[in-house]
């Protein structure tokens, strides 16, 4: 069997992994120029920043033992700073007992770690699929890639619906506004901020999460860092916002929370427009074509997370090996 994983975020590589590990030929079709999707960290003031996924938990058993793995191999790490909650205008401490883990150094460690080079396409943005006897890819630049038994669309449900113009009978299956946009700042501080929080839930404003980038294990300390998110309905709402804007109201924001002066000493801004799950009780699960041989799957399935990616993954890799 030769398969076609189009998309190399969590979800794709670790459906790929699988099946790999089974005997299977798998060929991956990414379109950034590095694997791990929203769970990228971008280069950033000498190391690496999070950007899109902050931290991730691990409650199912076989995701939990993926991550002793990779703890064991050095990829990640507990995440133990002191979370708080800004709430009506307070800022409260918030602890509880969760376990909470980070890629090391950076959020795709793992994800990047042991990526077999050849059987991936970077910088390989698939914009038509077609089927005739098997399946026919082509590439934004011309390519074409055939010979594929088995598709799986490893992307947020808007991205699949663009690619599948030919009838496998998923269109009217795939949730639409399921997914949606996020807004991201990180701000690296002149001079630092002096209250112990390492994360902020916020519950009021235009923002969702605040977090002390460099209180996280292995990430660089010399500058002070932050990342801050927008939320959902503030990053709709203001999807075409200039970057310099968002940067500035974000940086206000942190003032206010923190009450103590945010110097920033530089910026760099993320738009991501399928970030978060509108409503997590809604899980269409993996999506599958009756007419082609077709899976369409991410974390949306299982109600968006980082282990709900993988766990997509893991059951899109079992839907084809048992059938
Ligand atoms: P993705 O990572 O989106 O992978 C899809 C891949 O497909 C991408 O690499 C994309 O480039 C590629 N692609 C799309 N279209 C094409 C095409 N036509 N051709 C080729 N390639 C294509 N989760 C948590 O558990 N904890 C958090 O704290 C958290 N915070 C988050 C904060 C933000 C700002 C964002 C954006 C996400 C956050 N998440 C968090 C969610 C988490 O990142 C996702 O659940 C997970 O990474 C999704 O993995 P995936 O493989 O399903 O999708
Ligand atoms: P989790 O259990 O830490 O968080 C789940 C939710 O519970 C949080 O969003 C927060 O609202 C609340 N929460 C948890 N601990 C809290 C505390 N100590 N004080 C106050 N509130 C607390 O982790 P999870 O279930 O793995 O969820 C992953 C996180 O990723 C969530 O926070 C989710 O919102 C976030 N996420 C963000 C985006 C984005 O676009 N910014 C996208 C996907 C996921």
């Amino acid at each position: 069997m030769k398969v076609a994983i189009i998309g190399a975020g969590l979800a794709g590589l670790r459906c790929g992994q699988v099946l790999q590990a089974a005997g299977v030929s798998v060929s991956w079709f990414e379109k950034s120029r590095a694997v791990a999707g929203r769970m990228s960290a971008k280069r950033l003031w000498g190391g690496h920043v999070d950007l899109g996924a902050q931290y991730f938990t691990a409650r199912n058993p076989a995701f939990i033992q993926q991550v002793h793995q990779w703890q064991q191999a050095g990829l990640v790490a507990p995440w133990l700073g002191s979370i708080y909650r800004y709430q009506d205008n307070h800022l409260v401490a918030s602890p509880d007992s969760e376990l909470r883990y980070v890629g090391m150094p950076a959020m795709h460690s793992p994800l990047r770690a042991n990526v077999p080079d050849t059987a991936i396409q970077l910088n390989c943005r698939i914009t038509e699929l077609q089927y005739t006897d098997n399946w026919q890819l082509t590439a934004s630049d011309g390519s074409q890639f055939t010979g594929f038994d088995q598709l799986v669309l490893a992307i947020p449900p808007a991205q699949a619906r663009n690619l599948l113009t030919i009838d496998t009978g998923l269109q009217q299956q795939l949730p639409s506004q399921l997914l949606l946009p996020c807004h991201a700042v990180a701000l690296q501080l002149s001079q630092a901020i002096s209250h112990e929080a390492a994360a902020i839930f916020v519950r009021q404003g235009p923002l969702c999460w605040a977090a002390r980038h460099s209180s996280k294990p292995g990430r660089l300390t010399e500058h002070q860092q932050w990342v801050l998110h927008f939320n959902a309905g503030y990053s709709q709402q203001h999807v075409d916002t200039a970057a310099e804007q968002l940067i500035s109201v974000a940086a206000s924001e942190l003032s206010t929370m923190l009450a103590e002066p945010v110097q920033v000493k530089d910026s760099c801004h993320h738009r991501w427009l399928y970030a978060s799950v509108a409503n997590p009780a809604e899980q269409p699960g993996l999506l599958k074509s009756d007419q082609l041989p077709c899976l369409v799957i991410g974390d949306w399935c299982f109600g968006g997370r980082v282990e709900n990616a993988w766990l997509a993954g893991q059951a899109a890799a079992e839907e084809l090996l048992n059938g």
